[in-house]
């Protein structure tokens, strides 16, 4: 490897930042030069490509977003779009890509890479959503998880003075890991997740006998539950709960901003450092990521067809917590 461009794609997650500095400087220590490309895959192809050293870098470690920005690209799925990326990339003599999202960053990727094998690529998961298999965490996923957790700290002192019923609806896409983490967190009375299935009656029954003994109950939300929004829940639990003050908060884009916890900081440096060495060893079209607090790495092909799962104990336990 002589040259590697570096990208961000898809949503933001704090720790991209981390993830590019030690992308770029673990680099610079191999003698590997490196680019950095604005947008994802839309610079890429707008040519939006710039040389980087170990100084483009400085002072972005406690940095949210990414200053590389990122952007979603429909002209990528196109056989042109892919082509103009590529002979953007090999003018400049770039012979691998670093590329920091998700699922659909990585699918992209895989690609692009099957179409041009010259080009080796290494994914980086970078989501708040803690989605994808073969890493145990993704970048941003507790940064994430932390905001939410001060959220709810705050909205808990609110419902416990007036006796309130709160319905609080937090991100994660179609998975429920924000929810049930910041969830056992904060001891909320349930969570409700789109892995669980929890039935309104269900959930009802459960917030009348929450009643009964506490002033304030708390219901995460997730995004991607299948009763719906947090509005839709609330509305067919109101009427069942008269007695209760009911308030609906939607948290929405703030859980993606802020500066990155030690956690994801270091999180990104370890993937960052690992994805660089790996491409210098000969390795492409695989994701780095932690497995059991060691670096792994995954075929992405793998990655993309294996389904992530919560685990058992902590959906268990989060039930029989709050009682
Ligand atoms: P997040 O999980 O945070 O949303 P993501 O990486 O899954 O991140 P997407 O918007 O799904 O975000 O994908 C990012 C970009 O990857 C897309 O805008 C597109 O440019 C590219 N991409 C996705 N799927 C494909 C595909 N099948 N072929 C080529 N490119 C793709």
């Amino acid at each position: 490897v002589s040259k590697i461009a570096v990208l961000t794609s898809g949503g933001d997650a704090p720790g991209m930042n981390p993830c590019i500095r030690a992308v770029v400087r673990t680099a610079m220590y191999n003698n590997v030069k490196m680019v950095g490309v604005r947008q994802g895959y839309k610079g890429l192809i707008e040519d939006d490509i710039y040389d980087m050293d170990s100084r483009s870098v400085s002072n972005i470690l406690n940095l949210g977003g990414t200053i590389l920005k990122t952007a979603r690209c429909a002209e990528f799925r196109t056989p042109e779009g892919m082509e103009t990326a590529y002979n953007n990339l090999k003018k400049r003599g770039v012979d691998a890509l670093v590329v920091i999202g998700g699922d659909g960053t990585f699918t992209g990727a895989l690609r692009f890479s099957k179409q041009y094998p010259d080009m080796a690529i290494m994914g980086v998961p970078g989501t708040i959503d803690n989605d994808l298999f073969g890493s145990d965490f993704t970048l941003g996923f507790d940064t994430a998880t932390n905001t939410v957790v001060d959220a709810l700290d705050k909205i808990r002192d609110t419902a416990d003075a007036h006796d309130r019923l709160f319905f609080i609806e937090v991100m994660g896409r179609d998975a429920g890991c924000i929810a049930l983490r910041a969830g056992i967190s904060c001891g909320a009375e349930a969570i409700m997740l789109p892995e669980k299935d929890t039935a309104i009656a269900d959930l009802i029954a459960s917030v009348k006998s929450n009643q009964a003994k506490k002033s304030s109950s708390i219901v995460i939300v997730a995004e991607g539950d299948k009763n719906g929004g947090a509005y839709d829940v609330a509305q067919k639990v109101k009427a069942e709960v008269k007695s209760y003050d009911v308030k609906v908060t939607i948290l929405g884009h703030l859980q993606r901003g802020g500066s990155p916890s030690a956690f994801d900081r270091v999180l990104g440096s370890r993937l960052g450092f690992s994805a660089v060495n790996a491409l210098i060893q000969g390795e492409t079209q695989k994701m780095v990521g932690l497995r059991g607090n060691k670096i792994e790495l995954t075929k992405i092909e793998q990655a993309l067809t294996h389904q992530f799962k919560l685990e058992d104990d902590l959906m268990l336990m989060s039930d029989i917590l709050s009682i």
